[in-house]
């Protein structure tokens, strides 16, 4: 499937939210939980700023949704993200059975464009979401999103650096 014009309006609000994060001092990531019905659940941002290196968007929607939601209701919501899940979030987001991924950027192209800016490797493997959660529906990139996606981690790693 695609990536439909309602897809691209949720994924931009994202791409604010990734904004909203980098500038509160946190990483360049923002995410929305969307049940069936269209209406919009939940808006996480990235809250690794304070030394938390698990306060993720991702992880944080599937927390809410497996109090908050019923096993249907997961089934039938959508995860939009400004990147990829990580192994992390994708296992959260398959654990408690929320449905639809659908990503801005995917892991290969921002790993690639840390490598051609000098970043050093992750702490956890990069690895694909089909390939953490079996069966997943995975729908992105966006490539009218991806030279901000881009921008913006390209800040937070001047940003990074000028702090020493
Ligand atoms: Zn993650």
């Amino acid at each position: 499937m695609t990536l439909t014009d309602t897809d691209l309006t949720h994924l931009r609000r994202c791409v604010e939210l990734a904004r909203e994060a980098l500038e509160q001092g946190h990483m360049p990531f923002g995410s929305l939980l969307v049940g069936a019905d269209g209406t919009v659940l939940l808006e996480e941002r990235n809250e690794e700023g304070g030394g938390d290196h698990t306060r993720h968007p991702e992880l944080a929607l599937s927390v809410w949704a497996s109090t908050h939601l019923t096993p249907q209701e997961r089934a039938g919501a959508t995860a939009y993200t400004t990147g990829e899940h990580c192994p992390m979030c994708s296992a959260a987001h398959g654990w408690v059975g929320l449905g639809r991924f659908v990503v801005a950027v995917r892991s290969d192209q921002l790993i690639g464009w840390l490598e051609e800016w000098g970043e050093g490797a992750w702490p956890v493997a990069p690895l694909p979401i089909e390939q953490v959660v079996p069966g997943a529906v995975v729908d992105g990139p966006a490539p009218q999103l991806e030279d901000e996606m881009r921008a913006l981690h390209r800040a937070r790693i001047e940003r990074d650096r000028a702090q020493g």
